[in-house]
């Protein structure tokens, strides 16, 4: 090669050198030593594949913008124990990514009438939410450190499922403990839903909440009675023939009890009592009322402790959804 030719490659190789430099590698130096603020959040929304939450945080009294898998994570971590098993974390994932989205479409912009401007609160009136920085308040950086990834996990590996009937979101309502059995909605609430049916939940012997008992004075409880129902007109001397319980639901929670002059329902009995659940017995013993409950919450949909005893028996998270929430479909959800 002559000396000429290779003064010559030189001057174009420094040229592509420095074409490179101006055009590449000093946008690239600008970008990255200058502070990226966060990306306009109304924008998030036209991107593939993402969808803003948007949440009522009842401390602030303010809505936040969560990101969808985000606010999954920090539904999880909040509403079922972090040790529980992978595939109950991932049910419970797909139940939480689920609700929210159901009531999003539900609201619509003007949101839940309850919180306007947001489809959900931050508490336990739609689903409880926590961020990271709560998380660590309430738990411990240690807790963090060795749950929070598996958190992140059953909700990754789930990352845009849910559940629907017949094509649609459904409501998928979730619970602690159902006691042995859940229940048919419209014995709980009044809307029938025919994924919400009761189901035998053989497998929640795991859960603290199986068996509680809760214990009132007997002055107390007549006085409660008389005061918030006044037409049962309870009296000392009649209480023991005064009480009596008329009829279960299908799941055996109280649907109808004799109070005194008037009939109430399980459910009155439990708000009143804060009860643990409505499927309840009573034993009066001496000046003492001895409620006997099994299961904790309202028995309807999904039981936390029912699925976390399906993943020990080898159930996947779709086995568990689809025993909870009848004739339901595992599915990506499409926009
Ligand atoms: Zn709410």
């Amino acid at each position: 090669m002559d000396k000429g030719g290779g003064e010559e490659m030189k001057s174009i190789l420094y040229m592509i050198i420095g074409i490179v430099l101006v055009t590449i590698i000093l946008p690239m130096v600008l970008i990255f030593s200058c502070d990226i603020s966060p990306p306009d959040i109304d924008n998030v929304e036209d991107m593939p594949g993402e969808t803003t939450i948007r949440v009522y945080v009842k401390e602030t009294q303010r809505v936040n913008e969560i990101e969808l898998e985000e606010y999954v994570k920090g539904v999880v971590a909040s509403e079922m124990p972090a040790a529980f098993e992978i595939d109950a974390l991932k049910a419970q994932a797909v139940a939480a990514r689920t609700k929210v989205l159901y009531q999003k479409i539900k609201y619509g912009d003007n949101g839940n009438p309850t919180h306007p401007g947001a489809e959900v609160c931050n508490d336990v009136h739609c689903q409880v939410y926590r961020n990271e920085e709560q998380l660590e308040k309430l738990h411990s950086k240690e807790w963090m450190r060795d749950f929070w990834p598996i958190i992140e996990k059953a909700v990754e590996e789930t990352s845009g499922l849910v559940a629907t009937y017949e094509g649609k979101l459904i409501d998928p309502l979730y619970h602690s403990t159902s006691g042995g059995k859940t229940e048919n909605s419209e014995d709980v609430f009044t809307a029938m839903a025919p994924y919400l049916r009761s189901v035998d939940s053989p497998y929640e012997q795991d859960s603290k909440h199986l068996d509680s008992e809760t214990v009132i004075s007997r002055n107390e409880f007549i006085a409660k009675i008389n005061n918030t129902y006044k037409s049962c007109a309870l009296s000392e001397e009649s209480i023991n023939s005064a009480l009596k319980i008329l009829q279960r639901s299908e799941g055996d929670r109280v649907s109808k009890i004799k109070v005194g002059n008037d009939t109430l329902t399980g459910r009155n009995i439990r708000e009143l009592f804060g009860l643990k659940s409505a499927n309840f017995k009573i034993v009066i013993s001496g000046d003492k009322m001895i409620f006997k409950t099994k299961g904790y919450g309202h028995g309807v949909g999904m039981s936390q402790y029912g699925a976390n005893g399906m993943a020990k028996e080898g159930y996947t998270f779709e086995d568990i959804l689809k025993h909870y929430y009848q004739g339901v479909d595992i599915e990506a959800y499409k926009r």
